[in-house]
């Protein structure tokens, strides 16, 4: 097997790492610190492939990493100018006449986070930085309880797990520092954070699953800038989510719609929310002759403060939503991810500089981040989470029973997936697993009715033919792992494809 040597490893190229690595070469040319090497490792096939966000962000960070952002170009092309926050029935709406502290947005733009992702990684790599797409972390090296580094997935096997004309085997990518920018529910992260039980003492991280498309609408329905949060409508009261409405620039609008993976319905659907969503006359009427033009779902980790795991240990870092870094109450996370990304890159030049990468010596990354606006900012929306969610259960706990199968039509769901531009190669093993296929025909049908047929937003998950049988296709899967998430029997598992494979979403 193939083994590659470096001082410092990052998993992910979204903007927790980007920001991390900038700051760090930025620290390392500083501190004349010589021969130090970076890598940075990213499953998807082209920079922002696989990053979708809704996305209004607050430019702190940003501007603190990059202060002539905007004169270098920066994607950040629609300063908010109009802010609502709206609570819809069926048909009404009701407009919050003062605007809660976390809805604000002026000073903040509307972007596409996957092209700020371009953008970033093309800083980056200025900087010298060598970024390795298509490379997926695929298992964690460790000596004992220390990280020393990532294996990646082999490519070029067939269905069956055997070597194909093109194979390529896994690389072991050693580094003295490993730091995980997976995003949320990142599969490294969870195994990591499951094997040195990191969330010992903190509440349970909790995910919610949002769904995204963006529209080309006609001139006149179009407002330049305006953001718009709602709730209420379609969903019914007790199920935890909301809806978006930002007006980019090029008559551009993104409509999303969140919901939390606590839900209770087991014939809950979010892409199918997402659709009832736009069947309300403030949005029916906005899309009048407008065309979708892509659509995209991704999880958010949601659980706030208290669910932050350990953020450090011997050899590894988490950052960005990896660890929990976002804020639920403004549905923000871009900023926060970067910032952690920066404390990170802060305390790992120490490490270099003493060539100490033990726990004792990374832990300065929690002291950085306990002193940092980040820690004030997730401190002040701290209960957030639960107040709506009193959060007793996994969110894989809290499906009710349900003793019919539940059968969708998934044209809808695969039409929207064409506009996603998901792609896997399709003579791979299955990168989605399920562990015991009879749990899936003789409990969970009789039991919650087949609910992963609803939860996947990417129509994985089908139940055919007179025998019922479950069948997969994972070359659907957009990368959201809410199927791990949800699973009611915990037998899916979500492991990452061969490198290249996933959406392709360019601008979400
Ligand atoms: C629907 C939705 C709406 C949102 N709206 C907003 C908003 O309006 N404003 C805002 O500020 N935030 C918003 N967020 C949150 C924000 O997008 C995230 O907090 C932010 O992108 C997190 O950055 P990150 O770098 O931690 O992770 P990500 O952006 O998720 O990037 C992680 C990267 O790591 C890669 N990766 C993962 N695992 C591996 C692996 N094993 N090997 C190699 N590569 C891997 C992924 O492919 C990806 O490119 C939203 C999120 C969602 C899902």
């Amino acid at each position: 097997m193939e083994q590659i040597e470096v001082d410092v490893l990052f998993v992910g190229a979204g903007p927790a790492s980007l920001a991390a690595a900038y700051r760090l070469s930025a620290l390392i040319k500083k501190n004349n610190l010589p021969n130090i090497s970076i890598a940075i490792i990213e499953k998807s096939k082209e920079p922002g492939d696989h990053i979708l966000s809704g996305a209004v962000m607050d430019p702190s960070a940003l501007r603190e990493l990059i202060p002539d952002f905007i004169e270098r170009g920066a994607p950040v092309d629609t300063p908010v100018k109009r802010d609502d926050v709206m609570f819809l029935t069926r048909n009404g709406k009701f407009t919050f006449p003062i605007l809660p502290p976390a809805f604000q947005n002026h000073g903040n733009f509307i972007l596409s986070a996957g092209k700020l992702t371009q953008w970033l990684g093309e800083q980056v790599q200025k900087m010298g930085v060598d970024i390795f797409f298509a490379t997926p972390g695929a298992e964690i090296l460790y000596d004992g309880e220390r990280v020393i580094g990532v294996r990646t997935a082999p490519r070029g096997l067939n269905k069956s797990g055997e070597k194909k004309n093109n194979f390529q085997p896994e690389v072991d990518i050693k580094a003295k520092v490993t730091i995980l920018g997976e995003g949320a529910f990142g599969s490294l992260s969870q195994s990591l954070i499951q094997k040195l039980n990191l969330s010992l003492g903190k509440k349970r991280q909790h995910f919610s699953l949002g769904v995204k498309e963006i529209w080309e609408i006609s001139r006149e329905n179009h407002e330049e800038a305006r953001v718009i949060h709602t709730l209420g409508f379609p969903l019914k009261f007790g199920t935890f989510g909301g809806g978006w409405i930002y007006q980019m620039k090029n008559n551009q609008v993104s409509i999303g719609f969140v919901v939390g993976l606590d839900y209770s319905n087991p014939d809950m659907d979010v892409q199918e929310e997402l659709q009832k969503y736009k069947t309300h006359p403030l949005i029916a009427k906005l899309l009048t002759g407008g065309k979708q033009i892509a659509y995209g779902a991704k999880t958010i980790s949601e659980g706030g403060y208290f669910s932050m795991p350990r953020l450090y240990g011997d050899g590894f870092l988490l950052i960005g939503e990896s660890g929990g870094f976002l804020n639920l109450a403004r549905l923000k996370g871009i900023h926060l991810a970067m910032k952690s990304g920066m404390l990170a890159a802060e305390t790992v030049v120490e490490s270099l500089r003493k060539n100490d990468f033990s726990k004792a010596a990374l832990s300065d990354y929690e002291k950085r981040f306990e002193a940092s606006w980040a820690k004030k900012e997730l401190w002040n929306s701290r209960y957030f989470y639960q107040i709506f969610n009193p959060g007793k259960k996994e969110d894989w706990q809290t499906l009710r029973y349900q003793p019919r199968l539940s059968k969708r039509d998934r044209s809808n769901k695969l039409s929207d997936l064409y506009l996603s531009g998901v792609y896997h190669e399709e003579d791979q093993p299955s990168h989605i697993v399920i562990l015991d296929n009879n749990i899936c025909h003789m409990r969970c049908r009789q039991e919650y009715g087949n609910p992963c047929q609803n939860f996947c937003p990417a129509g994985v998950f089908e139940i055919v033919g007179d025998e019922k049988l479950l069948r997969l296709s994972p070359s659907n899967c957009v990368h959201c792992k809410t199927c791990q998430i949800k699973d009611p029997y915990q037998i899916v598992l979500w492991k990452v494809p061969e490198g290249g494979g996933g959406p392709r979403y360019k601008s979400m």
